[in-house]
């Protein structure tokens, strides 16, 4: 919706003011459109092109857990300390990594853990893609994550926290629920395992949604002591589904 009124508004200031202002002016227009487009796709929280979850509304101290990018390297060992801790997670996973790795998929699954949907090639140029191609690709994981647990993924994490409109369409067409975050561990980025812990932690919020990922070593590593310090400072770690009370199959 939000997108329309930019949209339309850039229309009719172009249509208005193209014949009185000189062309630098009308430049610097399009610049500002262009910017807030660019922003809007890479700040999921905007809900610019499609309301999209990044947390859930209440005032209960729970959070959930995420983890993008499995099945993968480290899948089985954060599998091993939920397990451990008994703490429920989503994990979005990757079609293009289940082959070879089903039984871990599985696992996820088997343990009470949740499978969502984050394309099946998470290829760089998805975004460049039409919608119809983006359909066919979340379409494939779903049909791989349906062939292992019976059962097609309903939530939706866009690769790379990157949304445009025909992402949005794509999302629509195929009826997911699209879910971001509103803790961005950096997981990627960061190799302090102390600074990542209180990077997260320092952001807890009732209805956090937290983003991690099984692939990487150091998310593994910090993990056990990740869910003492969110269980120490009075907060339940719930199931994504059931916190923000959705479906998360068809
Ligand atoms: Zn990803």
């Amino acid at each position: 919706m939000k997108f329309r009124y930019v949209y339309i508004t850039a229309i009719i200031l172009g249509a208005l003011f193209a014949p009185l202002l000189p062309w630098y002016y009308l430049a610097l227009l399009v610049v500002v459109f262009l910017s807030i487009l660019f922003f809007a796709c890479i700040n999921l929280s905007w809900n610019f092109f499609i309301p999209i979850t990044c947390k859930a509304f209440t005032d209960e101290k729970m959070v959930a857990l995420s983890f993008d990018d499995g099945p993968a390297m480290y899948t089985e060992n954060i599998l091993d300390t939920l397990k451990q801790n008994e703490v429920p997670a989503t994990f979005f996973c990757i079609g293009k990594n289940i082959t070879g790795k089903e039984r871990t998929l599985a696992r996820i699954n088997d343990e009470g853990h949740i499978i969502g949907n984050h394309t099946y090639s998470h290829a760089l140029w998805f975004d460049m893609g039409s919608a119809a191609k983006m359909m066919a690709d979340m379409k494939d994981m779903n049909t791989l994550v349906k062939k292992t647990i019976g059962r097609k993924p309903l939530l939706f994490r866009p690769p790379y926290g990157v949304i445009n409109p025909n992402l949005a369409a794509a999302i629509k067409g195929r009826k997911y629920t699209p879910i971001g975050w509103n803790i961005r561990s950096f997981d990627t980025r960061i190799k302090d395992k102390q600074k990542l812990l209180s990077r997260i932690t320092g952001q807890l919020k009732p209805g956090s949604i937290i983003l991690l990922h099984d692939s990487m070593e150091i998310t593994a590593a910090i993990l056990p002591e990740l869910i003492k310090q969110i269980k120490s400072n009075g907060y339940k770690i719930v199931r994504l589904d059931k916190m923000l009370n959705i479906n998360a199959y068809a």
